[in-house]
């Protein structure tokens, strides 16, 4: 494949725009190489500038879950566009959503919207404190929560990516009240809570981890959580903005009967468009700004284009019985098919999935936490991921990220990526 114009846009942006990108992963630093510049995306797949066709296993990082240009999401945002773009006033397409992510998600009562699954992951945690009174939170390595300054403490996505899980920036004093636990070890989850008694507000977790490739928690893993929180007055934070209206209606509380106190919303919520939201009991929500004293806030929050793109998407999604077994059907089939051909080629990999959630893991043994999954072989990673791209299948360009299947995707499409990976395998 030729990459003459995205090569020359890449130049032309590294001059104004740090790093040419306006969000780190997409560079292709941790794989080397030109990034792709996208042109235009339908249904399964992504078009670049050269005019090259990739089926797309990022979903725009999670919120394509029905495909790029999916009609009903575009026609809602084009028809909401003629009637202005922002008001910075109450709107009725707001309650809305509002009333159907309420109905979708099981045990919240109220639902506020941001603009980024950063400040819906930031604003969880002001709310966790100032409900509780309490200063610290519990966060799990390898998990990302968005860029705010609790959370870049041992982080995964692109932080890590980067090698900057604590980035310079972070003052000792925030740092000093984000505690570090290990994904899937409720031991080191009790020794943090018993060594800060009373301190603690609340524990955020990825409930099925995307941030280091995928890692679903083991059996009970959410249910233990849920009593040490129950037991020590400690609020539950799911950040669901990765699993959330993915991987079932009411995300990873509906799909492993775990109640969060508080749930983070973004990606899928906004059909595309930048939207994150943070939702819980009313108990817990009245004591956000106008009611109460914890304050947040937002010029663009509930932008009418927004709302009416995750209006639309959720809708959709509600209405469709058979989403996510069809998801979850064709990622096992990619599953299984990815293993068989690297398996003919004796690649040594470990493949976990949830949903519509995907990850391969170049390494050996369970990936059941940052450590293990950071034993994956990053030059193997490198060399697939390259092969994978020349083949027409756009991975994303970190092993530390989880695959998103769309439902644009066709079995065709999944058989041409199982037989690129066979290709790819033989040569690595
Ligand atoms: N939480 C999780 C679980 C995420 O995966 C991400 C982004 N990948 C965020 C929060 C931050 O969302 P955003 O990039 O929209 O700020």
């Amino acid at each position: 494949m030729l990459y003459q114009r995205s090569s020359a846009l890449f130049k032309e942006a590294e001059k104004y725009i740090p790093g040419g990108v306006n969000s780190p992963v997409r560079a292709f630093k941790a794989v080397g190489g030109t990034p792709i510049f996208a042109k235009s995306a339908k249904g399964a797949y992504v078009f670049d500038e050269d005019g090259n066709r990739y089926i797309d296993y990022i979903s725009s990082w999670g919120p394509m879950i029905l495909g790029h240009a999916f009609e009903p999401v575009v026609n809602a945002v084009i028809a909401k566009a003629k009637d202005g773009t922002s008001y910075g006033m109450p709107t009725e397409i707001e309650t809305k959503i509002a009333k159907l992510a309420v109905e979708m998600v099981p045990n919240i009562d109220k639902i506020r919207f941001v603009n980024s699954g950063t400040e819906a992951c930031m604003s969880a945690v002001r709310l966790a404190r100032g409900f509780t009174d309490r200063d610290k939170i519990i966060k799990f390595a390898g998990c990302y929560h968005g860029h705010s300054d609790s959370f870049l403490i041992e982080a995964g996505s692109g932080a890590v990516t980067f090698g900057s899980p604590n980035s310079p920036g972070v003052t000792q004093n925030t740092a000093k009240d984000t505690l570090m636990a290990i994904y899937n070890d409720i031991d080191s989850v009790k020794t943090l809570i018993e060594a800060n008694a009373n301190e603690i507000s609340c524990i955020i977790i990825e409930p099925v981890a995307g941030n280091m490739g995928c890692i679903p928690p083991k059996k009970n893993f959410l249910k233990q959580l849920r009593t040490l929180c129950d037991a020590h007055n400690i609020l539950l934070v799911f950040d669901e903005v990765m699993t959330g209206f993915r991987l079932a209606k009411g995300g990873v509380q509906e799909l492993y009967g775990v109640n969060a106190d508080i749930v983070c919303f973004g990606k899928v919520i906004g059909g595309g468009l930048p939207v994150g939201a943070f939702a819980a009991r009313d108990e817990i929500m009245q004591h956000l700004a106008p009611l109460g004293s914890v304050y947040q806030g937002g010029t663009l929050s509930g932008n009418p284009l927004a709302m009416a793109a995750g209006l639309a998407m959720l809708e959709t999604i509600a209405e469709d019985q058979e989403l996510f077994k069809r998801l979850a059907d064709k990622t096992e089939y990619l599953h299984k098919g990815c293993a068989k051909a690297l398996n003919k080629h004796k690649i040594p990999h470990v493949i976990n999935r949830e949903g519509s959630m995907i990850s391969i893991h170049f390494t050996i043994g369970e990936v059941v936490d940052f450590k293990t999954a950071a034993l994956g072989n990053n030059e193997r990673f490198k060399q697939f991921f390259h092969g994978m791209l020349a083949e027409g299948v756009y991975l994303p360009p970190s092993a530390f990220e989880s695959y998103f299947l769309n439902d644009a995707l066709s079995y065709e499409d999944l058989d041409a990526t199982i037989k690129a990976v066979e290709k790819v395998a033989s040569t690595l």
